[in-house]
């Protein structure tokens, strides 16, 4: 058997860190190395023991520190925090053209299957079905809309062309719907790990589609499924990777 990667977790005490730790333990093809949360420095300890994949599930303020980070050292990256802002989004395009990265905003292999789904929906249905993403999570999480509300908005955008946007929420006299917009609604509470909700609204009639995760272990299962394509081989060439590509490339 080969050599295990040694691989960094940041925002290890997390919840997501928590199950990454514990699956790491049941990976034969990797290893974890070291934990990073706040207040520890991840370009010291990138260099202190030569890791060879960095995992981060943190927050979105540590992201641009893990971007140079893992620029610096040029350490292949496995990025799963949500609600980057629009500069950590240019940093992350700009870190791509140094080293790979495989971003998503939902590792799970149902949510991926979804996005692709999606595409054929809009396909079938067209544009006169109206589409709304509903997204529920516990009441812990800090960002919303979720990034993978998002991701699905900008499928159902990119399908529609041009003319597209994104209606987060409505409130007051918002007027008619628009045969353009992609609404998303929001729900946070209890302890619910993510659910996404896809109704395309027709005249008479309606079809959902629905991912619902029951356990966070799927999006950690995931993330380091990421890690070890990323590494493989002598590892994947620079560039930005979304979860569909690890899915689809052996
Ligand atoms: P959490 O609040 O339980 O954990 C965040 C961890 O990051 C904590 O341990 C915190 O101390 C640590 N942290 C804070 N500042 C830090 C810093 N500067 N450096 C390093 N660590 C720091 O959150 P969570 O539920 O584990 O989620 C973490 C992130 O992952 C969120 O952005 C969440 O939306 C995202 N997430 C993504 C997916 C996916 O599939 N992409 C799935 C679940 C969660």
């Amino acid at each position: 058997m080969s050599a295990q990667i040694p691989i960094i977790i940041v925002g290890s005490s997390g919840r997501m860190g928590v199950s990454l730790r514990e699956l790491a333990t049941e990976d034969p093809a990797l290893t974890v190395t070291a934990l990073v949360d706040q207040d520890d420095d991840l370009g010291e300890t990138i260099a202190q023991t030569g890791a060879r994949c960095v995992v981060d599930f943190s927050i979105q303020a540590q992201v641009q520190d893990t971007l140079s980070a893992c620029a610096a050292g040029g350490t292949p990256l496995v990025l799963g925090t949500t609600g980057l802002a629009e500069e950590d989004r240019t940093a992350l395009q700009e870190a791509a053209r140094r080293l790979p990265v495989v971003w998503a905003p939902n590792f799970s292999v149902g949510a991926n299957a979804l996005f692709v789904l999606l595409e054929r929906a809009y396909e079938l249905l067209g544009p006169h079905w109206a589409a709304e993403i509903v997204e529920s999570h516990h009441r812990h999480k800090v960002d919303a809309p979720s990034g993978t509300a998002r991701r699905l908005a900008e499928v159902l955008m990119d399908a529609r062309g041009d003319a597209a946007t994104m209606t987060v929420g409505r409130e007051g006299l918002v007027g008619p719907r628009t045969r353009d917009e992609v609404g998303i609604s929001v729900v946070r509470g209890g302890d619910v790990v993510g659910e996404h909700e896809v109704r395309f609204l027709g005249e008479g009639e309606q079809v959902t589609l629905t991912h619902r995760a029951t356990d966070r272990a799927i999006f950690a299962r995931g993330a380091l499924r990421a890690a070890s394509w990323l590494t493989a081989d002598g590892g994947r060439a620079p560039g930005l990777y979304d979860m569909v590509d690890v899915l689809s490339t052996p």
